[in-house]
């Protein structure tokens, strides 16, 4: 009988997950899917290694209006049915906010949790879920073996000039800093970096981490030195819903002069900005790629060349520029994005391979790029996995 650990990604309307052997992780998952629409209509699918869809729909008989904690538990009852008898042994979780105590893993014993819980205040839209995963598996299995990955904690290393705001002194101290997220995948694509660059892998690098959230940083021997997202994951990049670096100033006008309230300012930054709000048509950079109006095509130019210039900023923090690797979604997947933000960097010696970014292969710039450009897909449940194992009782120190 196969040991597994089971990783949660949690976000604010989905559950991704993933089941690993937990004698191995790196030998890769044995299966793994996602709950989708949690709160409106939840989807559920579970696919194989291959990609074979194993099950799909599975939650017809659940309150549409059921959340995480709730979700968690039938995804353990669907697992428990259909994992062909595996043991599960341990669960990891993605958890957004470590705050300035947790730099790295953490088992999550009852002292933990309480310290999780008053970090939510940093995190209000993302931490709540995280830990409905993490109390509904301790209910589900009481004493299972649980760690927390934070998002924020790849960037721990940042130097204290990267991480402040010119605030009054008292707020920092309080906390009130840039932490930077994303972290689990930049650790993953970190420990890929020696493969693909091999010694300038420990030079000046940027990640171009571009999905639904997006956000980038700047490394330098493969450890964080600035990022995009400061105290919250609005900062930085135009996101799919979400509107990237805003004058604070126009928080302020919104509120005085046009009179709403924090919930309705809230929704407008998380939910109604970023590609969906400057489109009107959709958060999705696929079906703005397909579409022929004019919003959409502006959409994309504004997340391009914005992307552009905060690697700009980035370089700055580095000081130049030896490689530059696209990841996540859009990242990944989109050589027209690629291609737009790549344009604005000839400055930096930077010469696109049509022919290999229009074909998403791993290195996309041509032999005369004085920087390397790579796409290297991110894998932010195998990093869990493996810190799930490591933290294990009886795994070496
Ligand atoms: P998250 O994990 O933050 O929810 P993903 O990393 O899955 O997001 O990225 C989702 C984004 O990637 C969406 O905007 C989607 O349209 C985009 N994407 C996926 N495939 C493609 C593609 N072939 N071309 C353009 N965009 C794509």
């Amino acid at each position: 009988m196969t040991d597994t650990i089971l990783v949660f990604n949690a976000g604010s309307s989905s559950i991704k997950f993933a089941l690993f052997p937990a004698s191995d992780p790196g030998a890769g998952a044995l299966l793994g899917g996602k709950i989708s629409g949690i709160g409106r209509a939840p989807d559920f699918i579970v696919r194989d290694p291959t990609g074979r869809v194993l099950e799909e729909d599975g939650l017809e008989a659940i309150d549409p209006g059921a959340g995480h904690g709730e979700l968690t538990i039938r995804l353990l009852e669907w697992l428990r049915d259909n994992d062909g008898g595996t043991t599960l042994v341990a669960a990891g979780h993605r958890v957004v906010h470590g705050g300035r105590r947790f730099s790295g893993p953490v088992v999550i014993d009852p002292d933990v949790m309480d310290q999780l819980e008053e970090l939510t205040s940093l995190a209000p839209l993302h931490q709540p879920h995280n830990l409905a995963a993490v109390k509904a598996v301790s209910q589900w299995a009481p004493g299972l073996h649980q760690v927390a990955c934070f998002d924020t904690g790849f960037h721990r290393t940042q130097p204290r000039l990267a991480q402040l705001f010119a605030l009054p002194r008292k707020l920092s101290d309080e906390g009130i800093l840039r932490y930077g997220f994303h972290g689990l995948s930049y650790e993953y694509i970190a420990g890929q970096l020696p493969d693909h660059l091999g010694p300038r892998a420990d030079g000046r690098v940027v990640i171009a981490h571009l999905g639904n959230g997006a956000s980038m940083c700047a490394m330098k021997e493969r450890h964080s030195v600035a990022t995009t997202m400061g105290f919250t994951a609005l900062d930085g990049l135009v996101m799919g819903r979400r509107c990237g670096a805003l004058d604070p100033g126009v928080v302020l006008h919104l509120q005085q002069s046009l009179d709403m309230s924090h919930d309705e300012i809230q929704q407008l930054l998380y939910r109604e900005s970023g590609l969906l709000g400057v489109s009107g048509i959709s958060n999705n950079m696929q079906v703005l790629q397909e579409s022929s109006e004019p919003h959409a095509g502006e959409a994309i130019d504004l997340f391009c060349y914005r992307a552009a210039c905060e690697l700009g900023a980035l370089v700055a923090a580095l000081e130049g520029l030896d490689a530059l690797v696209f990841t996540a979604g859009i990242g990944e997947n989109s050589a027209k994005v690629r291609r737009q933000i790549c344009k604005r960097l000839g400055w930096l010696g930077v010469v696109l391979d049509d022919t290999a970014n229009n074909e998403n292969r791993t290195t996309i710039s041509g032999p005369h790029s004085k920087v390397q450009v790579l796409v290297i897909p991110t894998n932010e449940e195998l990093v869990i996995g493996q810190s799930t194992r490591a933290l294990m009782p009886g795994q070496p120190g």
